[in-house]
């Protein structure tokens, strides 16, 4: 069904009018007052905010609450970016398109994201840069061989890289970060970045669209650098993952640089095909690990020092200790920790940083999925077992519902990722039984301190 699409502007609006019954007065002044979008369609919602430090503190803590009430209002579902209006500077992990307004010749060519946007809808984080990536032990290996695989794309053993490892640990970086490289060096005409969910939903569309697969297909396999975040996801789908093979076999022919991420290491992707897992590891696959003490430290100063922060070493060992397995994390409890200081006016000192710390509880990748499973199905009298089967009685859906709320909140897992562990369930019933649990949490009191309790408890036990 094609939607008409209104005036952005004035979707836009009917969705503050939305935030602003959800906020506090002072959270819609401080955050949501001088927003505005440039752009907004069923694929795209651009959001402009006066600084980069909005934008930070927007994504954070409001990402979810707009993309619901951008569902609300206009039943689409955007990818969410952000943009902002004077200094272009991005600090969020979103996509922040160049401003239209800035003449392209003005700027360094290298910042112009128009030119580089060549995967329909999605462009390089400009953030994303082999500049701005910490070396450790951990990642050494894996940032090596991005490196050389940038420098001559299609020319080295490592064809199709693959980098793989847990959740925040700069995967989509180093990815992105080949794609900056050999474009600045010109040593690549037409790159490609995808994340693998995007590439079956292109496919999935150009199939409904008849005329369209031929354009797809030519699109992707034309790339002279082809560039697929998490292909993890690429095991659902029998077609798209025969669509991903010839595309493959396509460029791998050609000599042109496949790079791929990954939560695992090729081989142990469930439900991959084996001729597609047995190609996979024709070239390279190297692990990404957590990074160790030092590391954090550096990319914590180096993150403060980008939004002109200085911040001590006893602060950044503070945090470099408290937050140990993952950079996203340490990253926005960084961003906490400034948003803090500035709101209150206080020193961004060691006591700052204890609050901060203290006030985060234990970090969500403490928290796992098995045990958010366990003590939402204690709660309710069942076993795991029942909760993550196929029954249907309301308490038992309830209970689910609510287990999955947790997990996205708590965890922030994908979609795709909560459906896995709840008996290989699709995604879109992941989606809808957030957003029941969503609804109800604002209606109905007691149901909210339920789920507050849970969520509590939860936290406390991994702690
Ligand atoms: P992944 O794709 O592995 O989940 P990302 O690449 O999205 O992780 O990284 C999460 C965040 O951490 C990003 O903001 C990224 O810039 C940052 N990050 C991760 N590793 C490093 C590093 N070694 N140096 C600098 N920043 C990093
Ligand atoms: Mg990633």
């Amino acid at each position: 069904m094609a939607l008409e699409i209104q005036d952005p502007q004035e979707l836009w609006a009917q969705c503050l009018l939305n935030i602003e019954r959800q906020v506090r007065p002072q959270s819609f002044t401080n955050w949501f007052k001088q927003t505005s979008v440039s752009h907004f369609d069923q694929d795209l919602l651009v959001i402009q905010v006066p600084s980069a430090f909005s934008a930070a503190w927007i994504e954070e803590h409001y990402l979810q609450m707009i993309q619901s009430v951008v569902w609300e209002e206009t039943a689409l579902t955007p990818d969410i970016s952000f943009v902002v209006t004077q200094a272009p500077q991005s600090v969020g992990d979103q996509v922040l398109p160049v401003e239209q307004e800035v003449p392209a010749n003005e700027g360094d060519p290298a910042e112009d994201e128009q030119e580089i946007e060549s995967a329909p809808a999605q462009s390089l984080n400009k953030r994303y840069t082999f500049e701005e990536f910490i070396i450790g032990d951990s990642n050494r290996f894996a940032h090596a061989t991005a490196l050389a695989v940038a420098n001559s794309p299609g020319k080295t053993e490592f064809n199709p890289l693959v980098i793989y490892g847990g959740v925040g640990l700069g995967k989509t970086h180093l990815l992105q970060a080949i794609g900056h490289h050999a474009y600045n060096h010109n040593l690549a005409e037409k790159i490609v970045y995808v994340p693998s969910e995007k590439f079956m939903r292109d496919f999935v569309q150009s199939l409904q669209d008849r005329k369209s697969i031929g354009e797809f297909q030519s699109f992707y396999r034309s790339a002279d650098i082809l560039l697929v975040d998490d292909i993890q996801f690429l095991i659902r789908g029998e077609q798209t993952q025969n669509e991903f093979f010839h595309t493959f076999n396509a460029l791998h022919q050609s000599e042109k640089q496949i790079v791929m991420t990954s939560d695992s290491p090729p081989g142990h992707l469930d439900g991959l095909e084996e001729r597609l897992k047995s190609r996979f590891i024709w070239g390279l696959a190297t692990a990404i690990d957590a990074p160790e003490l030092e590391t954090r430290i550096a990319i914590l100063h180096k993150k403060a020092e980008r939004t002109g922060i200085r911040i001590s070493d006893d602060v950044a060992a503070l945090l470099g200790n408290h937050i140990r397995s993952n950079v996203r994390e340490l990253e926005g409890t960084l961003i906490s920790l400034m948003a803090y200081c500035s709101i209150h006016k206080k020193e961004l000192d060691l006591e700052a940083a204890q609050h901060i710390i203290q006030e985060q509880g234990p970090s969500p990748s403490e928290v796992s999925i098995e045990a958010i499973q366990h003590q939402v199905a204690d709660h309710f009298n069942l076993t795991r077992e029942q909760l993550i089967g196929k029954g249907r009685k309301q308490d038992v859906a309830t209970a689910r519902h609510i287990a999955m709320f947790l997990i996205r909140t708590l965890i922030g897992s994908h979609f795709t990722t909560i459906g896995l562990h709840f008996g290989n369930r699709d995604h879109s019933t992941v989606i809808h039984a957030v957003n029941t649990v969503e609804n109800r949490y604002k209606n109905d009191p007691s149901f909210a301190r339920l789920v507050e309790d849970l969520s509590d408890t939860v936290r406390r036990q991994s702690r």
